[in-house]
């Protein structure tokens, strides 16, 4: 059994109102997180990303995604007819100004059993990288080397990434302008040795839902203190920017965006594989590795996407 029948199962629904003064900001709290739940339940359902049994290790940088990610999932765990564990786990990468105490502290306040990891990607990415290249490829190819191990040594059968749907629709676009392909972030992905099977239950939601989520939760946001995070000049933050004025004359493009990840219509494109009927095939290790470019630190974006300079 999977968490396909959350689809099914009845959400909670709130009860009547009892009179309060903070009974307006309880609504829309209530508002806010039945729209996340009901996005990141349909995400978990489609992709049936979680069964029963699993141990799900969920990612956790200190920024607004990922606590998002493991409130969701805590509370699909409280409701869901099938029974999973939760362990939550924060890398800090070496990035100077990183205050991890303070995501530590929220940890323990939600009660889930969480690993707070030391690394050095700062000194490794500082020693190896050639002079004017972008960092973000080397950091994330070290990030996931990380995540993939520490998932096996934890025995946890699922890594959860907060990527939200701009990320998805974002990377789209980079790929498409930049690396001359068609691609985004899957959904849920399962590595080629089969040792790890990375989710992404966020896939559906908005960023700017997840926006409102922060200020409601009034989340303890702490900063990755990599110097390329978030750099204007940044590919992804150009599309970021390119999306954002878009939206502005046209509101709904992000929405068609997201829509056409789901409506692929593979007759229509020039791909020569897919016209020989390889549109089912499993995707290869450079299609697995390169959207796993979770930024675990950064706040509002994950991975090589908020490097920007790595395009996949
Ligand atoms: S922006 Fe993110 S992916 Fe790029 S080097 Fe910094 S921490 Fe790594």
């Amino acid at each position: 059994m999977s968490l396909a029948s959350l689809r099914r199962a009845a959400p909670a629904r709130p009860g009547p109102a009892p009179a309060s003064g903070r009974e307006p900001a309880r609504r829309e709290r209530s508002r806010i997180e039945r729209a996340l739940l009901k996005k990141v339940g349909k995400a978990v359902a489609d992709f049936d990303m979680i069964a029963a049994g699993d141990r799900v290790m969920v990612c956790v940088s200190g920024g607004k995604d990922s606590y998002a990610l493991l409130d969701a999932l805590r509370i699909l765990q409280r409701r869901a007819p099938i029974a999973f564990e939760l362990v939550a786990v924060n890398v800090d990468q070496g990035w100077p100004g990183y205050d991890t105490a303070v995501i530590a502290e929220h940890l323990a306040a939600t009660g889930v059993p969480y690993h707070m990891i030391d690394r050095d990607f700062a000194s490794v990415v500082e020693a190896n990288l050639a002079p004017g290249a972008t960092p973000c490829s080397l950091c994330s190819r070290l990030r996931r080397g990380v995540l993939y191990n520490l998932a096996v040594e934890l025995g946890c059968h699922k890594i959860a990434l907060g990527h939200h749907a701009d990320d998805l629709i974002e990377t789209l676009l980079l790929n498409l302008l930049y690396s001359g392909k068609i691609a985004s972030m899957p959904a849920r992905l399962v590595s080629d040795d089969g040792r790890n099977t990375v989710i992404r239950p966020l896939a559906y939601v908005p960023e700017s839902l997840l926006i409102e989520y922060r200020d409601q939760r009034a989340y303890p946001v702490v900063r990755c203190g990599c110097p390329s995070c978030g750099l204007p000049e940044q590919k992804r933050q150009v599309v970021k920017r390119l999306l954002t004025s878009l939206e502005a004359d046209d509101p709904g493009i992000k929405h068609h965006m997201l829509a056409a990840l789901g409506n692929v219509k593979p007759s229509q494109l020039l791909d020569r594989a897919l016209a020989a009927g390889g549109a089912g095939r499993t995707p290869s290790h450079g299609e697995l590795s390169t959207p796993d470019t979770s930024h675990p630190h950064a706040p509002s974006s994950p991975a090589a996407v908020a490097g920007g300079g790595e395009v996949s």
